[in-house]
């Protein structure tokens, strides 16, 4: 089958490929396909539907700078908002005539200055190629005995099937991360009797979530200044609640005050001291992502609720068998248990191979991840990461997309003003940044030791975080203004 050809491909159509389009198309690139595998554009926002899926940002910093929406119901917008904004921004910036969807890329090759991708609906071929795809993508099933033995229905969170009925059953729920302490407390009301399998505990803080009624919406609309205020104000709270935290943790005094006030908020929610004391993480806040729920925690005051913490030994027909030997009998099972995140198969989902015959995956298995900005890696030229190691510093994924998107576009176009047909980021430019990015893991949160206790998916498995370690304003400078000597462009 004869390939179609595409100035460039762009692989996933959530809100990095929906943002890296309307910039490219900005920028006077109108040759460009962007296949996905869902039904339609939003990423997550397509494929998480679970009860109580929200985002766990505040919605005025989770949309891009240039389309800031004023029609959120909530400070803290439910899923459905998310995936009806995605589809707005794809209808309003005139892109959707560039996407594919329901289309699956299996693998991609260069040579001669070009990519040859394979997919689910036929080969492509592409001058540029642009990751797109999440860390939040592909579904973690978890590595328990049995797993296929449970005779129920059981499913994923973020495939989530809305015709398994959970009213007056009893429901088994593994995994207690930011997904599953959206569910919880959703479905503990409905259900007959509530397992919840706890590995790990989370740090859970209040959510400063509230209705923004129709005349805040209005307000938000038309008094000027209304839009840019909350999102500035929006803007510094995400800033200092992670960036600022996470990686400049050895400058700031009284980060046990935070866990501190976490521990009295928990005190106050969970009325009993053991089911507290099991529900107290033994890790920084900040190892991993903790998650922000104004009821997840209350929830475990109720009578139909069950907290387990002994560890899983098998799953079986009919439930769940914990390493004391109790059968946990269960009519629906659920896993809320995360994402590949850097495993093999994830970064990326397919097999990505250079022009001397490197799999990106088997290097980035083999050693550690690198990259240059999140955006580009040596040895692979004409290819683009939105969503890279060491490029998210772990503020809004709205920031780091329009930040990946602008450094792309500068590429593209300067490759464009050359007229050359590879463009390559030099070894000097990606060793220089990565060891900038590693000379300040000291002063992350990272570095404390409890985060051993937390089991965080922050960390690869050789130990690294491939965080960015910096403010949104530094990165956000350095993706406009890096040399364009950092790359090397070839006729
Ligand atoms: P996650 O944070 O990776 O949590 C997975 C949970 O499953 C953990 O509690 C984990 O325990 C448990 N688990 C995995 N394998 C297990 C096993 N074999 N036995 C027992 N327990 C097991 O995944 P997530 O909750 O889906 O959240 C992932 C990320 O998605 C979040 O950090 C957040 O960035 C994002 N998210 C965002 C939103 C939002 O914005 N609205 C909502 C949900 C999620 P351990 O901790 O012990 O590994």
């Amino acid at each position: 089958m004869e390939p179609e050809h595409h100035e460039i491909v762009i692989v996933g159509g959530g809100f990095s490929g929906i943002g890296t389009t309307i910039a490219l198309t900005r920028a006077g690139f109108d040759d460009v396909l962007v296949v996905d595998d869902a039904d339609g554009p939003g990423g997550v926002w397509q494929w998480n539907t679970y009860p109580g899926v929200a985002v766990d940002i505040p919605s005025f910093s989770y949309q891009f700078s240039f389309a800031q929406g004023s029609q959120w119901t909530r400070s803290y917008a439910p899923g459905h908002e998310l995936k009806a904004y995605a589809e707005r921004c794809v209808d309003e910036y005139g892109i959707g005539g560039k996407f594919r969807f329901r289309t699956r890329v299996a693998s991609a090759t260069y040579a001669d200055g070009r990519w040859r991708i394979e997919t689910s609906t036929g080969p492509l071929t592409a001058r540029w190629m642009i990751h797109a795809g999440g860390p939040l993508s592909q579904p973690k099933l978890p590595d328990i005995p049995g797993l296929d033995e449970f005779a129920g229905p059981s499913m994923h969170t973020s495939r989530w099937d809305h015709s398994i009925a959970l009213d007056g059953k009893r429901v088994g729920i593994i995994g207690t991360g930011a997904t599953a302490v959206q569910v919880i407390p959703e479905i503990a009301p409905v259900v007959e009797r509530l397992t919840v399998f706890q590995r790990t505990p989370i740090w859970c803080l209040p959510k400063f979530d509230f209705p923004i009624p129709a005349i805040g919406r209005r307000a938000l609309a038309v008094v000027p200044g209304a839009k840019a205020l909350s999102r500035l104000a929006s803007q510094a709270y995400v800033e200092a609640t992670f960036p600022v935290l996470a990686h400049f943790h050895r400058f700031i005094p009284g980060t046990n005050a935070i866990e501190h006030a976490a521990r009295q908020y928990l005190a106050t929610q969970v009325h009993d001291a053991a089911t507290r004391d099991r529900l107290t993480p033994r890790y920084a806040l900040g190892c991993k992502r903790p998650s922000f729920h104004n009821s997840y925690l209350a929830t475990f005051n109720r009578s139909n609720v069950d907290l387990e913490t002994g560890s899983i030994e098998e799953i079986t027909a009919t439930g769940v068998r914990t390493a004391d030997g109790v059968e946990h009998e269960l009519d629906v099972l659920i896993l809320a248990t995360g994402f590949k995140v850097t495993d093999r198969d994830a970064l990326p989902t397919y097999e990505l191979i250079g022009p001397e015959g490197e799999n990106l995956a088997d290097r980035w298995d083999r050693t550690h991840l690198r990259s240059y900005q999140g955006v580009s890696t040596v040895g692979f030229p004409n290819y683009f990461t939105v969503f890279g190691p060491y490029g998210y510093n772990g503020a809004s994924f709205f920031t780091l997309v329009e930040n990946s998107a602008a450094h792309i576009v500068r590429v593209l176009r300067e490759a464009r003003r050359r007229d050359a047909r590879t463009v390559e980021v030099t070894a000097a430019a990606q060793d220089a940044y990565m060891e900038s990015v590693l000379a300040r893991r000291g002063n992350q949160v990272f570095a404390d030791p409890t985060c051993a206790n937390a089991n965080s998916y922050y960390f690869t498995k050789n130990g690294d975080v491939p965080f960015r370690a910096s403010t949104t304003l530094e990165a956000t400078w350095s993706s406009r203004r890096f040399p364009l000597s950092d790359y090397v462009f070839a006729p």
